[in-house]
């Protein structure tokens, strides 16, 4: 009796399966052939600023394509191992783009491109090609990449690459992964953007004394001691960047400072 009701399972899930895989074909061979031909493609870009002038300083880099958010054709992309060939086009684009803004460019890289071993080369033929000066461009890593296992220990020397080649580092959505503070101490990094899941649990208005107040303070902090820059991510509400800015936070990104945008 219960492998018949297997079975039945089986066969009503098979094709509802059969469809998903169908369609997460259609949609990479779509990424695929846009990527190749350089289209349907395009960068949005979200100001970084310095919270003490208002100004802005850098801009974020992120990747737009016409059939699917972000939030669907990034992991896509990484099942399929495309990310290498996507993560080219977002900084060769970006490279591109510079004159436009006059400004630095932070660029996401995901997990599968620090990973290869030949990162950091692909990088210096980019800039090269695009005659981008190294010190105008930002790569942020996220956090989970530097893990300390064999995968960490890898990631850290292709940072130390980067970093001779003249980029600068950030580790994005920081705090929400895993990275001890020693290894924080250790990594060659320039700085650390507050995740957006931290700045909008503080509350508005943010109550000092409540637990995700003394942990952004305790970041900053840490950030503080050890001669990094800190961005706050996610600034939506005008008395959270007061309360971020009167807290010390050097620069701020979210919707109320700038939505991301086609230059
Ligand atoms: P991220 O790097 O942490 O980028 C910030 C994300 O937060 C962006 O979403 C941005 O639109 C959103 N955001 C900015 N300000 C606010 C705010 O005030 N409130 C809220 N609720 N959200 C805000 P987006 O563009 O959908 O990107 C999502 C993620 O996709 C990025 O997170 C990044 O991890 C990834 N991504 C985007 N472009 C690239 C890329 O070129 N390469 C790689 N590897 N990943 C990318
Ligand atoms: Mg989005
Ligand atoms: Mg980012
Ligand atoms: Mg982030």
């Amino acid at each position: 009796r219960a492998k018949g009701e297997g079975k039945d399972r089986l066969a009503f899930f098979e094709p509802q399966l059969q469809e998903a895989l169908r369609q997460e074909m259609n949609l990479l061979e779509a990424l695929r052939q846009d990527l190749e031909r350089g289209e349907g493609l395009w960068l949005a870009y979200q100001p970084i600023v310095d919270l003490s002038t208002g100004k802005r300083v850098a801009l974020e880099a992120l990747v737009r394509w016409r059939l699917a958010p972000p939030s669907v054709f990034i992991p896509l992309a990484e099942r399929h191992r495309l990310m290498p060939e996507l993560g080219e086009w977002v900084l060769r684009q970006a490279c591109r783009e510079l004159d436009r803004h006059g400004l630095k460019v932070h660029v996401n890289v995901s997990p599968q491109e620090l990973l290869d071993p030949t990162y950091a080369f692909r990088v210096a033929e980019v800039l090269e090609e695009a005659s981008c000066p190294p010190g105008r461009l930002v790569l942020e890593i996220t956090e989970t990449t530097l893990i300390p296992d064999e995968r960490g220990r890898d990631a850290t020397r292709a940072l130390e690459a980067l970093k001779a080649l003249g980029v600068s580092i950030f580790l994005d959505d920081f705090g929400s992964g895993y990275s001890s503070l020693e290894r924080l101490a250790e990594l060659p990094v320039d700085g650390v953007k507050l995740g957006q899941a931290f700045t909008q649990r503080l509350g508005i208005p943010p109550d000092p004394q409540s637990p995700p107040a003394r942990v952004v303070g305790a970041v900053l902090a840490l950030a503080q001691a050890l001669g990094l820059q800190a961005i706050a991510e996610g600034i939506e509400d005008e008395t959270i960047l007061v309360y971020l800015k009167n807290l010390g936070f050097p620069l701020g990104q979210g919707y109320l400072l700038g939505r991301p945008d086609r230059l």
